[in-house]
């Protein structure tokens, strides 16, 4: 999928157990399980770093509660708001 991301996501690989709902749930295909082990022995999913568009399904998918933060890009503030922070905030 071409364009700028509108959202991503953090995998905490310490609370992902490998089982890839996520990679596999993901409509733009953004995620994917890395060659690393993690205490627990699984290969904890990661963000590719392209195409995430902050919907949230990989958030549903996980069974691991803590395991995936998705964030989406702030709207434009308007013209005389302040705008606080960076240009990402959790989504969820
Ligand atoms: S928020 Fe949506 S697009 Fe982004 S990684 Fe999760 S499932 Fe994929
Ligand atoms: S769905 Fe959750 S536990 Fe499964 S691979 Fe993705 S982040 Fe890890």
């Amino acid at each position: 999928m071409a364009g700028e991301a509108r959202g991503k996501v953090t995998v905490d690989s310490e609370e992902c157990k490998g089982c890839g709902l996520c990679v596999e749930s993901c409509p733009p295909k953004c995620l994917e399980l890395g060659p690393e082990l993690n205490t627990y022995g699984a290969h904890p999913a990661r963000y590719t770093g392209r195409d995430c568009t902050g919907c949230g399904i990989c958030f549903y998918c996980c069974p691991e509660p803590g395991a995936i933060t998705v964030y989406r890009i702030k709207a434009k503030a308007k013209a005389h708001a302040p705008t606080l922070g960076g240009k990402y905030a959790p989504a969820l």
